[in-house]
């Protein structure tokens, strides 16, 4: 493959500038600088995921500025642009959106003593762990969890960070994402009823609601953008049923409303989550959700793998979202979530890595591998194919956090896409059908990614951050809060 260095030169000039926050609240990025182009030429195969699912054989994509202006057959593209990208021997893919993650974790994977234990233990023996974070912490471990991300396939993600102590905040998140480049919904977590009032999380580690809230007003106001092709998005997002209380959803829900952000928390998880919903509140989580307004087609649950019934001809009618996180729920015994009725009802499911303390490895091809896996375990040999599964990672995602404008590599869409190299080893032997190698095969690292029209990953190497150092940071603090608990 060759890429026009030369055009790759000119571009940070015609890059947008990044707007500060507190511009960015005023003035909206409405107007494009014109004239930027990208040609993605000789893909072997071309995964669209349009309205026809098309696979194209020798295919790209022309892309003006940061979207998709042609798709098709590379002889029926333009013959040349300012940069060039030549993925002779690539499958291309719309870039991957996860849906559900807490990227701090990564500093605690593989603790000894959250090792073995279901939700509830998992949690108590790491809240003490995680209470001594720092912001440093944060935006370290958000680069990290990021670049694993961008290295395995996706371009959008959402972090659910719900603990701030020590002066963190979700500012610190959103540092690091615009750091690296990554689409980002960032959303804002919170923990507000400790063990004194009957909650799981220790009273140090949760926050007044009052605060949370005018915090919560404060990065949306100060972040959000509403735009097509946004990169950086706010979510409202207390951490679960069993960490607020009914108010705080409540208010949570009008607050979201009153700015027109999206809605995410934890829902039914395993059983003891829904016997403490039962016991707490009288009524199963989705009919909780239901009664507090947390449902409609701005709101996504995580897990959701005791939904019943009654839950998922809820969220189908309503079109509340479903982020399925197959490895966590493996990692923590809490069952198999029942993804294949809830699309069949119709519920918009995306796929999401968990926090690295419940997925250990955060990796996204892996994940897409493991959803199609694990519903087989459960539902028989039937229940996923391979293209399910990619779509579940791309449009189901796209859907789920209430965006039209990625998941699907088309006119208008956003430039979000990767490409894997069909000569590796993992897709040996696979090449009469590369899509469902993708998934079978579950190659763990891409060679090229490019959001926004700007390439991200390039020959397999994060160009927009040297790793190295970011990692040698991360051991060391990973280290530092080890010790410290
Ligand atoms: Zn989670």
């Amino acid at each position: 493959m060759t890429m026009n260095e030369a055009a790759q030169q000119r571009a940070p000039q015609q890059t947008k500038p990044q707007a500060g926050p507190q511009e960015k609240s005023q003035e909206k990025p409405q107007t494009r600088q014109p004239g930027k182009t990208m040609l993605v030429k000789h893909a072997d195969v071309l995964v669209t995921m349009d309205g026809a699912r098309r696979e194209l054989r020798d295919a790209g994509l022309y892309i003006e500025d940061n979207r998709i202006v042609a798709v098709g057959p590379t002889a029926e593209l333009p013959g040349s642009a300012d940069e060039v990208l030549d993925l002779r021997g690539h499958l291309v893919i719309p870039g991957l959106v996860n849906t559900h993650h807490h990227m701090y974790q990564s500093l605690t994977r593989a603790i000894p003593a959250a090792q073995n234990a279901e939700l509830f233990g998992w949690l108590t023996n790491l809240y003490k762990v995680w209470a001594n974070l720092t912001p440093e912490m944060i935006e370290v471990s958000t680069l990290t969890a990021m670049a694993e991300l961008l290295l395995s396939g996706c371009t959008t993600s959402s972090d659910h960070l719900y603990i701030y102590p020590n002066g963190s905040r979700l500012d610190d998140s959103i540092a690091a994402a615009q750091r690296i480049g990554m689409r980002f919904h960032a959303a804002r977590g919170s923990m507000s009823v400790g063990q004194k009032e009957g909650g799981l999380p220790p009273d140090s580690v949760v926050e007044r609601e009052a605060d949370i809230l005018t915090d919560t007003q404060r990065l949306i106001e100060t972040y959000h953008d509403d735009g097509r092709y946004a990169m950086l998005r706010v979510v409202v997002a207390p951490c679960s049923p069993f960490s607020v209380s009914r108010d705080l959803m409540r208010e949570s829900a009008l607050l979201a409303r009153q700015y027109g952000v999206s809605l995410h928390t934890h829902l039914a998880e395993n059983l003891n989550d829904v016997a403490y919903s039962r016991e707490k509140f009288g009524m199963t989580p989705a009919e909780y959700a239901h009664d507090l307004g947390w449902v409609g087609r701005d709101v996504w649950h995580a897990h959701c793998v005791q939904l019943d019934d009654a839950g998922i001809a809820l969220f189908a009618r309503t079109g509340t979202g479903v982020a399925h996180c197959p490895c966590s729920n493996m990692r923590l015994a809490s069952g198999i979530a029942p993804v294949r009725r809830m699309r069949l009802a119709g519920v918009p499911v995306g796929l999401g890595v968990d926090g690295s303390a419940s997925n250990d490895g955060a990796q996204m091809v892996a994940e897409v591998r493991q959803a199609l896996l694990l519903q087989r375990v459960g539902f028989g040999p039937d229940a996923m194919t391979a293209r399910d599964a990619l779509e579940i990672a791309t449009l189901g995602g796209a859907r789920v956090l209430n965006r039209d404008d990625i998941g699907a590599l088309a006119p208008g869409m956003a430039a979000d896409f990767v490409a894997f190299d069909l000569r590796a080893p993992h897709f040996a032997g696979a090449l009469h059908d590369p899509v469902a190698a993708l998934v079978f095969c579950a190659p763990s690292q891409v060679s090229y990614s490019v959001i926004d029209g700007k390439v991200v990953v390039k020959d397999g190497q994060l160009a927009t951050l040297e790793l190295g150092p970011v990692i040698e940071r991360h051991n060391r603090l990973a280290h530092e809060l080890y010790q410290a608990a």
